[in-house]
């Protein structure tokens, strides 16, 4: 008798155990593992899931909700998942931080001319992962009274302290050294006539000059057989890559031209530079055969009167009227002037210039005669500046 009380406790203590050691085991069991990393950037995509460890098998209630990242410091958050059969709420804490620096977008070359303060921080952008307004703020020295290249620096700094600079290069320039004019030929100046508002027309190896440049439109055509100088190899022949056929001088500032627009992004090329004579003469024939004289003239030039004889005019990306209103075309009628270059036909002149608008069509002339024509854009002639007319002969 005493013997089967024995085993009888010893069972049921057997059986306290085993219900004891159960309760325990599936607590442990059912509650979620958490991952090791609780660190999360501020306002990054973090959902409720990427942060439970699945090696429980815990049987998770919760969806799958995005988790508001966007308050740096600890924040609490809750899975509902089955205990026991029993819907339960295991609660933790991550910290949100920020440890990302901010972006700066700027350009990376800015000119301008002795005296003409620009706003530096006019086309700069910050963007950082806080979304929170960050003003940069220029470091080093520099003065806009004095020509020089300065190397300086954009810095912006989050509310958490991270930093970013980016290096840019003021460019001060002097207006009569930087994109200076073009040497004149050798040969006799042979005074011609006074234009409309009084500058000295003059003539060289037959070609017309004022104030030294070079004049060439529907009244002043190029001598016969000219060829320019001072040019990139040989202008002879017919070739429209136009770094063989283009001034030297042209083909520099053009070069400071591109770069400063690629470093906005901007892609602008030369698709048509030099033409000789001869290729002028087949070009406007077939032009005069498609259209008819009348409209031929208004784009085209006769043989003998054109820019592109010169190796000082090139056109830009497209001969199309949708170039004005593109990136590329708005930055050009811009910018050029700052590197010597002209809108030659501007809009609006053609009946000063005799062509119509041309916003691809670009002429050099040096920067300072194109910052007087540019005026703050609105592009003024050749035509008008130096009094000429633009109109073939009767
Ligand atoms: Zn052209």
């Amino acid at each position: 008798m005493k013997c089967k009380w024995k085993i009888l406790l010893c069972i049921f203590i057997v059986l306290i155990l085993i219900i004891v050691f159960n309760f325990y085991y599936q607590k442990s069991l059912n509650i979620p593992l958490i991952v090791d990393n609780r660190n999360f950037q501020m306002n990054s995509d973090l959902y409720l899931n990427s942060l439970i460890s699945n090696k429980n098998k815990a049987k998770i209630l919760s969806h799958n909700s995005k988790i508001d990242t966007s308050n740096l410091g600890e924040q609490e958050v809750y899975v509902t998942y089955k205990k026991n059969f029993k819907e339960a709420v295991y609660k933790f804490k991550i910290n949100i931080i920020d440890t990302l620096a901010p972006k700066i977008e700027c350009q990376k070359e800015l000119v301008t001319s002795i005296g003409k303060e620009i706003d530096l921080l006019q086309n700069v952008k910050v963007y950082d992962n806080s979304k929170e307004l960050i003003q940069p703020v220029v470091k080093g020295d520099y003065n806009f009274d004095q020509e020089g290249n300065y190397s300086l620096k954009y810095e912006a700094i989050d509310a958490s302290g991270n930093k970013t600079e980016e290096d840019f290069l003021l460019k001060v320039i002097s207006l009569e050294n930087s994109y200076p004019k073009i040497a004149l030929p050798s040969g006799a100046k042979i005074f011609v006539e006074k234009s409309n508002n009084g500058w000295d027309i003059y003539k060289i190896n037959g070609s017309f000059y004022i104030d030294d440049y070079l004049i060439v439109n529907k009244t002043y055509p190029l001598a016969e057989g000219f060829i320019p100088k001072n040019t990139y190899k040989s202008a002879v022949g017919v070739t429209k890559q136009c770094q063989d056929c283009i001034d030297k001088t042209v083909y520099n500032a053009w070069l400071d031209m591109k770069h400063a627009a690629e470093a906005l992004g901007l892609n602008i090329w030369i698709q048509s530079g030099y033409r000789p004579f001869q290729e002028q003469n087949i070009l406007f024939e077939r032009y005069i055969q498609r259209d008819g004289i009348e409209q031929a003239e208004k784009y085209s030039s006769r043989p003998g009167y054109s820019e592109h004889q010169t190796g000082l005019s090139f056109d830009l990306n497209s001969i199309a009227d949708v170039f004005a209103s593109t990136k590329e075309g708005k930055w050009v009628s811009d910018n050029a002037y700052k590197y010597g270059f002209i809108i030659r036909f501007p809009k609006g002149k053609e009946d000063k210039t005799g062509y119509k608008y041309e916003s691809w069509h670009l002429r050099y002339v040096g920067s300072q005669l194109a910052t007087k024509l540019y005026n703050n854009g609105n592009w003024i002639s050749l035509e008008e500046y130096f009094g000429i007319n633009s109109k073939y002969p009767l």
